[in-house]
């Protein structure tokens, strides 16, 4: 019998049981792994710090039965074999099937990670849907060019899909980066194998029986849930898997690159972490500077790759700014995920929750002034207070390391030249902020800035049609809107002679 877990959910916004497959899903079916070393791996509530169930290990045995399903969907099913409008039903199909169970969805991710059940809906799901449907639209509207060459010769490109990938996602948006992640890749004819991560696998279990529910063909989507140095490093080193695309910490990025390089030398896209620069102007709109601020870091809980997580704010409305900022952040209300008020949850797991609170104790023996918060919330779960660290300088470690946390640090400047050089001093390149009403200022500053992401007087927005990656270490490629399509595709070259005779100086 297929593994499976059921969940009885009991809150405002959904009452009801709900089965979640637990096993691997591979070629439409699910399953315990054919290791007999396999173990199993314990799903925690980040609430409570209690077990919600323990689901079967994937190992690298398991990702091998997998690239031969993806393989053999690849050269039968999908790939070239199914037209883009086929691909495209299926997606869209998608999208209106996690519609209908957006309650549920949304349930699930916030059991499993901890963020609000308003956020999962609103966001996350929603979100996510809409990757499906945007992707599903795209399907029918790739192709290659004619170029134009001479009387004798017609060339044209055909626009290709990789073949079988392999894709590797993070925790803090279970199912927002699953989307990120399989919508192109079916949109260009791509099969892949995915590993969610092991803290937060229910909503990409739940998946797979949307997408067996939407018809999708066997083999073109399997999911197996492992540990990164087992099933994750299987994926990255594997000759047959022709790309790896991977969203996680920069560590572990040059891992999965690394092993990439010693393989096939697949193709590789990053997604990786982030320090963003958020620059407030003295001419800002002092109260929305503030509110977008909070929204920066404080959205899931600071564990957001882009979040704005280092602040600048000019010298002339630094402690006016500091004052209104530290207020905000003390009345955020933290607490149960399921509660309509809460806006911030629990960090994911008790590792998260060690390594936030080891750097808010470094940031105090630095020297920076906490201004609001510093503390755990709460007797029970992985819940931190959001943390105000005043007068940083740029050498704290605070200021130089992702959190990936509630805890954002706060300097003041002077100068345009000043905050430019300030914003640029990291080794990241995800994203940044800058709030001002001069138009000229903020074209000018953001064409300085070293980010693949600048927002000016907001933050935080994300649309499918709006591609999204780093500079410097933050990544490499760029995901959503029509970018995330030449991750997924070979350009292939036809050139037809027409009647040009071959040159060479030999007769027959
Ligand atoms: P992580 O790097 O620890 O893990 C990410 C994934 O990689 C997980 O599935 C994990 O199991 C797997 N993994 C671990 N070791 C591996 C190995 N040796 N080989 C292959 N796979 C391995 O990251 P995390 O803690 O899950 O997520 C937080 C990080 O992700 C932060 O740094 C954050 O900035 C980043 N992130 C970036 C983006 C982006 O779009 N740039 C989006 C979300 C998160």
């Amino acid at each position: 019998m297929a593994p499976s877990y059921t969940h009885n959910f009991n809150h405002a916004g959904f009452k009801g049981k709900v089965e979640i497959p637990t096993g691997l899903f591979i070629n439409n079916e699910w399953s315990t792994s054919k290791d007999s070393n396999a173990k199993t791996i314990d799903v925690v509530n980040p609430s409570t710090g209690e077990s919600i169930t323990a689901i079967p290990e994937g190992l690298p045995a398991d990702v091998e039965v997998a690239i031969d399903a993806a393989h053999k969907a690849f050269n039968t099913t999908w790939g070239t074999n199914c037209p883009g409008f086929e691909r495209g039903k299926y997606l869209i199909k998608i999208a209106e099937l996690m519609e209908r169970d957006l309650d549920i969805l949304a349930s699930i991710e916030a059991l499993d990670n901890g963020k609000t059940y308003a956020v999962a809906k609103s966001f996350d799901v929603t979100e996510s849907a809409a990757v499906f449907r945007y992707y599903g639209g795209w399907a029918d509207k790739i192709h290659g060019k004619v170029i134009e060459q001479s009387a004798q010769k017609l060339a044209y490109t055909r626009h290709e899909p990789v073949g079988v990938c392999g894709q590797i996602i993070p925790w803090n948006f279970p199912l927002y980066m699953f989307s990120w992640k399989i919508a192109p890749a079916l949109a260009t004819g791509c099969c892949v194998v995915i590993k969610p991560s092991e803290l937060t696998p229910l909503t990409a279990l739940y998946m797979t029986k949307l997408f067996k529910e939407a018809g999708v063909p066997a083999g073109v989507v399997n999911v197996i849930v492992g540990y990164g140095p087992t099933v994750g490093n299987a994926l990255a080193t594997n000759p047959r898997v022709d790309k790896v695309a991977f969203t996680g910490s920069t560590p572990v990025g040059r891992k999965v690159m690394e092993a990439a390089s010693k393989s096939n030398l697949k193709k590789v896209t990053l997604e990786l972490g982030g320090k963003g620069a958020n620059i407030i102007f003295d001419d800002a709109d002092l109260n929305e500077a503030v509110k977008y601020a909070a929204q920066g870091i404080f959205f899931n809980h600071g564990q957001t790759c882009c979040a704005g997580s280092r602040l600048f704010v000019q010298r002339g409305i630094y402690d006016k700014f500091a004052e209104k900022f530290a207020h905000v952040a003390a009345q955020i209300k933290v607490g149960d995920p399921f509660d309509a008020n809460t806006y911030q949850g629990p960090q994911v797991s008790q590792t998260q929750y060690d390594r936030i609170m080891n750097y808010v104790e470094c940031g105090k023996q630095e020297g920076a002034k906490v201004l609001t918060g510093g503390n755990r919330h709460g007797k029970q779960g992985y819940f931190i207070e959001p943390t105000v660290f005043g007068d940083v300088t740029n050498n704290m470690k605070i200021v130089r390391e992702e959190i990936f946390g509630p805890v954002i640090v706060m300097s003041a400047f002077d100068t345009e030249d000043e905050v430019i050089a300030s914003a640029n001093d990291t080794n990241y390149g995800l994203a940044s902020g800058i709030f001002t009403s001069d138009l000229s200022r903020a074209h000018r500053v953001a064409s300085h800035l070293k980010a693949g992401t600048v927002w000016v007087n907001c933050y935080n927005e994300l649309h499918p049609q709006i591609p999204f990656g780093g500079f410097k270490e933050s990544g490499i490629g760029r995901e959503l809107g029509e970018y995330a399509l030449e991750n997924y595709m070979e350009v292939k070259a036809v050139q037809i002679n027409l009647g040009k005779k071959c040159a060479i100086p030999v007769d027959l």
